[in-house]
């Protein structure tokens, strides 16, 4: 899952501004300006990139297999994905139908009303991007653990408070109109590529492991259980499968393990909230405790997540970034920037060589 960038002028403007020297959700939270509020995605520098390459030219051998599913298909594939719905909680029915106290059969009647056709302009414009990415592959010399044929679903995303995309195995839905837009820039390529990232931890486990330990987490066989208080405000991310790692974190000075989860910092109460304005980061001991505490709590959030992208909410999602970052980037960073945490790139880098 990931937010929506915000495609204005005046936003990438800005955003260039202050993402420069940001690199958490805290810092993000009291840089933000009401404008850039909504939809744009944490501290993480190459979103603020506009673009100024062009590719040309197909690549011989694609790595990735995928293809365009009609409408019909798109409401199959969303709703067969009875594992996913099977997790939610009345926290996660509430924001994503809009309504105090919904019922799985008003959502999946929602989410089915969100699935659209994708139009010829916007597959082209999809291809390109695909492109770029195998011509980022082959012009670094990267190879993608092996993945299995990608289908693009097109969606307004509503069914889940309006991210940019998401993921259910190696589905990934998006809002084509969106993604196809030209003002997207080098974000489209990063959220696509982002995302193919999830496609191949659940296809290749030996993958999600590496990955995670380059930045601090371990990946164990059995998934650890979520207490009440943090069902309590628990939402179910499409694109995190597991809460089977964890890694130690320093709070109040002691050293505690613990798993993530995203939770709210509150109940959904009025029609247009999205959770995505009230997430947060629960650190879970691993001991089984019904406790929960927030990144703020640990004096070390960040020197385990690394400091290359704010969005933190599970080692899954922090390491997709750093994933598209190496991709489309790769280890020069945005402009030549670098990275804050270049190690994590240069693990990533190593392990496609
Ligand atoms: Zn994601």
């Amino acid at each position: 899952m990931k937010r929506k960038l915000k495609i204005s002028i005046a936003t990438l403007l800005s955003l260039t501004l202050f993402a420069v020297t940001l690199s958490g959700c805290d810092k993000k939270e009291s840089n933000e300006t009401t404008e850039n509020k909504v939809e744009t995605t944490a501290g993480d520098l190459s979103e603020s990139e506009t673009e100024t390459e062009e590719v040309v030219g197909k690549v011989a051998h694609p790595q990735i297999e995928y293809s365009y599913a009609t409408k019909e298909e798109g409401i199959e594939y969303l709703i067969s994905n009875d594992g996913y719905y099977d997790r939610f909680t009345q926290n996660d029915l509430d924001y994503k139908a809009q309504k105090i106290g919904a019922n799985m059969e008003e959502y999946t009647e929602f989410a089915k009303e969100q699935v659209l056709d994708f139009t010829e302009e916007q597959k082209q414009a999809i291809d390109e991007i695909m492109n770029y990415i195998e011509v980022r592959l082959e012009e670094e010399g990267l190879t993608f653990p092996e993945i299995e044929p990608i289908v693009l679903i097109s969606t307004t995303q509503k069914e889940e408070c309006e991210p940019a995309a998401y993921t259910h195995g190696t589905h990934i839905f998006f809002n084509a109109e969106y993604m196809a837009n030209p003002g997207t820039g080098i974000y489209a390529k990063l959220l696509m590529t982002h995302e193919i990232f999830h496609c191949i931890t659940r296809s290749n486990p030996e993958f999600r492991k590496e990955m995670y330990k380059l930045i601090h987490f371990t990946v164990q066989d059995e998934e650890f259980e979520i207490p009440p208080s943090v069902l309590e405000y628990y939402i179910t991310n499409p694109d995190v499968e597991h809460h089977n790692s964890y890694a130690t974190f320093t709070i109040n000075g002691e050293k505690i393990d613990c798993f993530t989860a995203m939770i709210t910092t509150k109940h959904f109460e009025n029609e247009g909230e999205s959770f995505l304005d009230y997430m947060t980061t629960a650190l879970v001991p691993i001991d089984g405790s019904d406790v929960y505490y927030l990144p703020e709590d640990a004096s070390d959030f960040y020197d385990v997540f690394g400091n290359n992208t704010g969005y933190v909410i599970d080692p899954e999602e922090c390491m997709a970034d750093n994933f598209s970052y190496a991709v489309i980037y790769g280890i020069d960073g945005p402009q030549g920037q670098g990275y804050e945490s270049p190690e994590i790139i240069k693990g990533i880098i190593y392990y496609l060589k």
